[in-house]
């Protein structure tokens, strides 16, 4: 078993006095390895750190803060597959997807630092003679970012490439779940040529150094992923300092069948996108809304493959459509939404219980039918393999339906009607909307969620902006 060390200024630090967090395998219950639940003094140190490096780092070349970039894409197409393997152990993750979060982390981190020879500001026209107007945009400082334990190590490159790119420097705070592919990732940053300090990372619990991460006046934005709850609780530390946040949050995906969709293609794309990470997915298909003509037809079809579902220890068997869920309290919290649900008039096609294995926080996967409008099971994010599916009579009900929770992350919709895709696409209240599929997104995308699923949003030219301020000079010159 490791001790693992914060990466502060270049250096692997010793957390003197650290209480120490076990970080378990959720399939064998095994400990892997422990990490510091580091202090607020430390989460100083680390700031301090990027602080200090930030002024050099922004006066690079893009180019050349690229370079550093591509460097630790390079270590970590070169370590694939024991970055993985590492994934699977720790957060429960299925072999295959393990592979595709590492391999699509690496493409990230390039596609991210692609944008070096690409940011641009503006120059305006000016109503007064004379006089010309520069819009520059320019590196914010120093961000925070906090992240969940669903894609552990695709968000560490999802926070550090486009701050790094455009002149930030980063301190991370992994879950502390899933804290082992962070400190691996630094080991590999630390063997690269990256200035000390440009990227830190801090392990720990959110209450202790996750909030002072948000609260610390030096952090100029905190970008977290993670649950709506986590990030009301950020927003609010943060206005202490009026710092800014970009919160990418819960979901509550709807997925609708109309009654001319291809059925077969819809229920496979809905099933693959409700097990996959074992139902741990902010923008997976929670719920669906399926036309009265099709109901059955569809709900069929659902069951069937959630009833040949293979199951059990990713890191044992390879070809598994879902492992575990991430620990007890997730698996143990499915228990009571399915009673509540049973209680709320749904009826239970399939599932609906702790799984018999010997070990792991394992979920039977779930079908509901019959479900009812403004219960928990259509309005609450459930995060497990447990999809409940209520009829409707048309498009227009659907959209309605679909837009009447507080999230506003992602929704599908599946149709042959170019029409009905259209008013789906003008009516539904979301970030993003998938025709005919299911997640995910894409990297030159921008994934945002709308009301509660967060401010803000990550991927693509937009998302790079997030790290960066305006700055408007006036130049009179006669
Ligand atoms: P979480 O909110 O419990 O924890 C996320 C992180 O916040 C962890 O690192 C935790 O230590 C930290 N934290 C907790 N309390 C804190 C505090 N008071 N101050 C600062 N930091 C604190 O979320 P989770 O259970 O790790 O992740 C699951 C959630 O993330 C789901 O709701 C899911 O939908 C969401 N998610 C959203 C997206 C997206 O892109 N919108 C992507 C992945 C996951």
């Amino acid at each position: 078993m490791k001790d693992y060390q914060n990466y502060i200024d270049g250096q692997f630090v010793a957390e003197a006095g650290a209480t120490w967090i076990d970080v378990e395998n959720p399939a064998t219950h095994e400990v892997l390895a422990r990490i510091p639940d580091s202090s607020p003094a430390t989460v100083e140190a680390a700031i301090a750190a990027a602080k200090r490096a930030q002024p050099a780092w922004e006066k690079k070349p893009a180019i050349e803060r690229a370079g550093y970039l591509r460097q630790i894409s390079a270590k970590i197409r070169e370590h694939r597959t024991r970055l993985a393997a590492i994934i699977v152990a720790e957060q429960g993750k299925t072999q295959g997807l393990a592979q595709v979060e590492v391999d699509f982390t690496a493409d990230y981190i390039d596609y991210m630092a692609e944008w070096a020879r690409r940011l641009e500001g503006e120059v305006l026209t000016s109503d007064r003679a004379g006089e010309s107007i520069f819009l520059m945009r320019k590196p914010l400082g120093v961000v925070a970012g906090i992240l969940p334990w669903n894609f552990p190590f695709f968000l560490i490159a999802r926070k550090l490439a486009p701050a790094l790119v455009t002149g930030n420097t980063i301190v991370i705070k992994p879950s502390e779940e899933t804290p082992i592919n962070a400190y691996e990732f630094a080991k590999l940053a630390a063997e690269t040529d990256l200035p000390a300090g440009v990227f830190n990372l801090v392990g720990g619990r959110g209450a202790t150094t996750g909030n002072a991460l948000s609260t610390n006046p030096d952090v100029d934005l905190v970008t977290f992923t993670g649950s709506v709850a986590t990030g009301t609780r950020i927003m609010q530390s943060a206005a202490v300092n009026l710092t800014r946040v970009n919160l990418e949050l819960g979901g509550k995906a709807p997925a609708i069948v109309l009654a001319d969709a291809d059925l077969d293609l819809a229920a496979k794309a809905i099933y693959d996108s409700r097990v996959i990470n074992t139902g741990q997915v902010c923008n997976c298909a929670e719920r669906v809304y399926v036309d009265a003509k099709v109901a059955d037809a569809l709900t069929n079809k659902l069951a069937k493959l959630m009833q040949a579902t293979r199951y059990g220890d990713p890191g044992q068997i390879a070809d598994l459509e879902m492992g575990p869920l991430i620990n007890k309290a997730a698996r143990d919290k499915l228990v009571g939404v399915v009673e509540r649900a049973v209680a709320a008039g749904a009826q239970l096609v399939t599932g609906g219980k702790i799984a018999s294995l010997d070990k792991g926080w394992h979920f039977e996967p779930t079908l509901f039918v019959g479900c009812q409008s403004g219960s928990e099971i259509m309005t609450k994010e459930t995060f497990g393999p447990v999809l409940p599916v209520q009829t409707v009579d048309g498009l227009d009900e659907a959209v309605a339906l679909a837009n009447s929770t507080e999230y506003g992350l992602t929704s599908s919709i599946y149709t042959r009607d170019l029409s009905s895709a259209f008013r789906a696409m003008r009516d539904l209240k979301f970030g993003e909307t998938y025709i005919n599929r299911e997640n995910f997104e894409a990297m030159q995308g921008f994934h945002a969620g709308r009301k509660k699923s967060g401010i803000g949003g990550a991927d693509g030219k937009h998302g790079l902006y997030e790290f960066m301020e305006t700055h408007v000079v006036y130049i009179n010159h006669g």
